[in-house]
């Protein structure tokens, strides 16, 4: 892992070789999808089939799970994972109930009453990957916003394994999230199954959750025809270290990052010469000890880095260019640099909120905007799962009082049948 000093008219130039690992070819893709979502919006569950066949290579009759299934499941899962899953299913409602946005109406003295009423979308569908790994606490962080909104029916989608299976840690967790329903279909047939249904599954109004090129590219394609969350990029995080931080646990955390996997980016930014050289001869030394050594080499040699700043200002304004999915601020005085952050998706404060804590326990989102995007946007929560409606009123005597100006709106624009929709009602 190289060390740069840098200063601040270094940093968008940094910041740009950055962005542009993301510039990947998707063209090929692209036809791919088009094709699977194609053929399943016209053939339904028969071209559903096909595509489990032909890419997951399993013959399925059904492609919905049965109750037996799930029950099995919990036979496969050991009581304390169940715990653990538990505990921080709490956690994760907990923290996003605070984030539920209730209706509002206010009345005036003349007999106007406006407001705003908030809903929850009531069909939800939840892409959970599963080709290479399980992952129940990405379960987890999806299906429980969606819960805590009141979503009525949350539909989980996953690869089918070899065997004809789900993996049980996904059936358990999906199930103890408040799961409605859980198909085994995986990649852009998946999405194209949510989004346009079959004749055995209804088709949803949203779908989120991450998964591999085929799985967002289908999200993007199918946008407009159902709300998607976001297309999440490869993983960040930008740890900032001061004189104070430990560097153990600052490589520690590069490490956990960038084992994501090869396009994953672990960046250490600090105010010390001497921490820095010591950060560089942690994560070579810890590296060895980690199973991902393949992945690990390649995400820390290309996309890793360790930038040296003279002082804390300075780490900020890189902080505030890249706008990073996770930052961390390994710093004596974490609250007082706080404001200082305007754009990060999730951030771990002081030397003992390791990153991991927030993917897996301590409650907020672990879906967090990636590539830049937290300039814009935020991580998943409740509010993904409900809309609004205005609400207005007017009682006969408001309207009189502004009729006129409606009127005249209205003959600007030359619509009369908007100025006697409110003509009528004075009988002119
Ligand atoms: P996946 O479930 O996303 O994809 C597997 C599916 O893709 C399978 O159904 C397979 O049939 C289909 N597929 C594979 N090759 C295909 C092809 N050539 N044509 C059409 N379909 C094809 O699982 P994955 O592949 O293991 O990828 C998971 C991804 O999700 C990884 O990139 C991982 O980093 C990411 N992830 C992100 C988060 C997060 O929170 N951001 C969490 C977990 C996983």
């Amino acid at each position: 892992m190289e060390i740069n000093r840098i200063q601040t008219n270094d940093i968008p130039q940094i910041i740009k070789n950055r962005k542009s690992r993301d510039a990947i070819q998707y063209d090929g893709i692209d036809d791919r999808v088009k094709t699977i979502v194609q053929a399943i919006r016209q053939d339904g569950d028969k071209a559903v089939k096909h595509y489990i066949h032909q890419l997951d290579g399993v013959h399925l009759t059904n492609y919905i799970v049965t109750q037996a299934e799930i029950a099995e499941a919990y036979h496969s899962v050991s009581e304390d994972m169940i715990e653990v899953l538990n505990e921080a299913n709490a956690n994760i409602k907990n923290y996003h109930a605070k984030q539920k946005e209730t209706s509002w109406y206010s009345a005036d003295a003349q007999g106007v009453w406006l407001g705003q009423q908030v809903t929850p979308i009531e069909r939800v569908g939840v892409y959970v990957p599963g080709g290479k790994a399980a992952y129940p606490s990405t379960v987890l962080m999806n299906i429980m916003p969606a819960v805590v909104a009141g979503v009525s029916d949350i539909i989980v989608t996953t690869p089918v394994q070899a065997d004809g299976t789900i993996n049980p840690m996904t059936l358990v967790a999906a199930d103890l999230a408040g799961a409605s329903q859980i198909l085994k279909v995986g990649g852009a047939h998946g999405v194209a199954t949510l989004a346009y249904g079959t004749e055995t599954v209804q088709a949803v109004d949203k779908i989120v959750g991450p998964g591999n090129a085929y799985v967002a590219r289908a999200k993007k394609y199918v946008f407009g025809d159902v709300g998607i969350d976001m297309i999440a990029g490869p993983s960040e995080v930008c740890v900032i270290a001061d004189e104070t931080a430990e560097p153990a646990y600052v490589a520690a955390d590069l490490i956990a990052q960038a084992e994501h996997d090869e396009l994953a980016s672990a960046v250490a930014v600090t105010t010390s010469e001497s921490i820095a050289s010591a950060i560089q001869l942690e994560v070579e030394a810890q590296m060895k000890q980690r199973d991902r050594q393949a992945i690990l080499q390649e995400s820390i040699q290309q996309q890793g880095g360790i930038y040296v700043v003279s002082d804390l200002e300075t780490a900020m304004k890189f902080v505030n260019a890249w706008a990073p999915e996770h930052l961390e601020l390994q710093i004596a005085e974490p609250f007082e640099w706080l404001p200082h952050v305007k754009h990060a998706g999730a951030i771990f404060l002081g030397h003992y909120t390791p990153e991991p804590l927030g993917d897996y326990f301590a409650g907020p989102n672990h879906t967090l905007p990636t590539n830049g995007t937290a300039k814009f946007s935020s991580p998943l929560g409740v509010y993904d799962f409900m809309k609004k409606s205005s609400v207005i009123y007017y009682t006969e005597n408001a309207l009189n009082q502004v009729r006129h100006q409606v009127e005249r709106f209205a003959d600007e624009e030359g619509l009369d049948g908007h100025r006697e929709s409110v003509r009528i009602r004075f009988n002119d």
